[in-house]
C-alpha cells in the first residue's frame, strides 16, 4: 500500500475517535440514568415512569438526529456545473488565467451563480474540476466540493452542509434538551448523595458524575447552538459569517437573507409539522439560492426591501434567480467593500469556533479580464 493511502486510512480511523467518544458517553449516560438512578435509586413508581418516558423520548430524538448528521453524505455540485468535454480540454490546454476565466465565464453563463471570488472571477475548483455553485466550498477533510458548506465537524466526522444542516441543528437542540432534562432531574439526588441523605452505594458515583457531565455538555453546547440559531435567522453559513459571499459587485454578508421567517424555512422547510423531526425538508436543490438583491438587515439601514421567492427543488421547476441590475449592484457593492481588500482567496483558510473546525480549500482566483 502506498504511504499516502496508509496516511489516508489512518486519518479515516482517527476521524471516528470523537464520534466513538460521544457514543460511549451517551451509552454510559443511558445506563447511569435508567439503571442506577431510575431503577436502583428512585423509590416512587410514578416518578420512575415519568422520568423514564421523558428520558427515552429525548434520548431517541438525540440519537436519531445525531445518526442522521453523521451518516448523511455531503452533496456535491450537480453535473451541470462540470465543464463539457471540449471546454475541459480547452481549459487544460490554456495556460493564461484570463483565457481560462473566459472559458469558465462562457460555461457559467446559463448557470444560476451570482457569487464570485474576491477578484471577481468565476469560482472554480481545480481539484474537483467543477464550477462552484453559490455557497459551495471545497472541504479539504472530505476532499470534495460540498454544497452550502457550513463547516467540517469532527464531532460527527462529517461535513455539515446543505444535506444535513437541519439534522445538525436538531442534534444540537436535542442534545441540549437531553442534558437539561438529566441535570434537572438528577439534581435532587445529587444533593441527597452529596449530603449523605442517601446511602453510599455504587449508584452514588454514577449519579454524581451524571450531573457534572450533563451540566458541562449543556453549558458548552448552549453557546454553539445559540450561534447557529443566529446564523439560521440570518441565512448565513459559518463560512459566510467569517467571510461574506462576494457578489458581482462586492461582498454582502446578507446576500442570501430573505427575512427571518423565510430564512427559517430555508433550513427547516415549509411545513411546521416536520421542523422537529430529522427528516430532510430544507428548501431548494443546494446548487442555487434565492438572493436578496439588496440588504434589509437592521445593521445596514439604507436598504430596500426586495426579495426573491424561495424555491423548492421538489417541484423540479426551480428557476435561476434574476441577475442583479446595475443600480442594485451599486447598492450591494457599497456594503462591506473592505472585505475584498482584507481577504485573500489565495490562501487556504481555516476558521474554527468552539466545537467546530472548518477547512476551506483555496478558490480559483484567476483575475477577470
Ligand atoms: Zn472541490
Ligand atoms: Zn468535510
Amino acid at each position: 500500500m502506498a504511504p499516502s493511502n496508509v496516511l489516508r486510512c489512518c486519518q479515516r480511523v482517527v476521524g471516528w475517535i470523537p464520534v466513538i467518544f460521544i457514543t460511549l458517553v451517551a451509552c454510559w449516560s443511558y445506563y447511569a440514568y435508567v439503571v442506577e438512578l431510575c431503577i436502583f435509586t428512585i423509590q416512587s413508581i410514578g416518578e420512575k415512569v415519568i422520568y423514564l418516558v421523558v428520558f427515552h423520548l429525548s434520548f431517541v430524538m438525540f440519537v436519531w438526529s445525531y445518526w442522521k448528521t453523521i451518516f448523511t453524505p455531503p452533496t456535491n455540485p450537480s453535473k451541470e456545473f462540470r465543464l463539457i468535454k471540449a471546454d475541459k480540454e480547452q481549459y487544460d490546454r490554456e495556460e493564461r488565467p484570463e483565457a481560462q476565466q473566459e472559458i469558465l465565464r462562457r460555461a457559467a453563463k446559463d448557470l444560476p451563480i451570482y457569487t464570485r471570488t474576491a477578484n471577481g472571477a468565476i469560482r472554480y475548483c481545480d481539484r474537483c474540476q467543477v464550477i462552484k455553485p453559490d455557497r459551495c466550498h471545497h472541504c479539504s477533510a472530505c476532499d470534495m466540493c460540498v454544497l452550502k458548506m457550513d463547516h467540517h465537524c469532527p464531532w460527527v466526522n462529517n461535513c455539515v452542509g446543505f444535506s444535513n444542516y437541519k439534522y445538525f441543528m436538531l442534534f444540537l437542540a436535542y442534545s441540549l434538551l437531553y442534558c437539561l432534562f438529566i441535570a434537572a432531574t438528577v439534581l435532587q439526588y445529587f444533593i441527597k448523595f452529596w449530603t449523605g441523605d442517601l446511602p453510599d452505594t455504587h449508584a452514588k458515583f454514577h449519579v454524581l458524575f451524571l450531573f457534572f457531565v450533563a451540566a458541562m455538555f449543556f453549558i458548552s453546547l448552549l453557546s454553539l447552538f445559540s450561534y447557529h440559531c443566529w446564523l439560521v435567522s440570518k441565512n448565513r453559513s459559518t463560512i459566510e459569517a467569517f467571510r461574506a459571499p462576494v457578489f458581482r459587485n462586492g461582498p454582502d454578508k446578507n446576500g442570501f437573507s430573505l427575512g427571518f421567517t423565510k430564512n427559517l424555512k430555508q433550513v427547516y422547510g415549509d411545513q411546521g409539522k416536520y421542523w422537529l423531526l430529522p427528516i430532510f425538508t430544507s428548501l431548494g436543490d443546494g446548487c442555487s439560492y434565492p438572493t436578496r438583491l439588496v440588504s434589509q438587515d437592521p445593521e445596514q439601514p439604507n436598504s430596500i426591501n426586495h426579495t426573491e421567492p424561495a424555491k423548492n427543488s421538489a417541484d423540479g421547476q426551480s428557476l435561476p434567480p434574476r441577475p442583479l441590475s446595475e443600480s442594485q449592484n451599486r447598492l450591494l457593492g457599497g456594503t462591506d467593500q473592505h472585505w475584498i481588500d482584507e481577504e485573500s482567496d489565495e490562501e487556504s483558510s481555516k476558521v474554527s469556533n468552539q466545537n467546530a473546525a472548518i477547512s476551506i480549500d483555496q478558490e480559483s482566483t484567476k483575475p477577470s479580464t
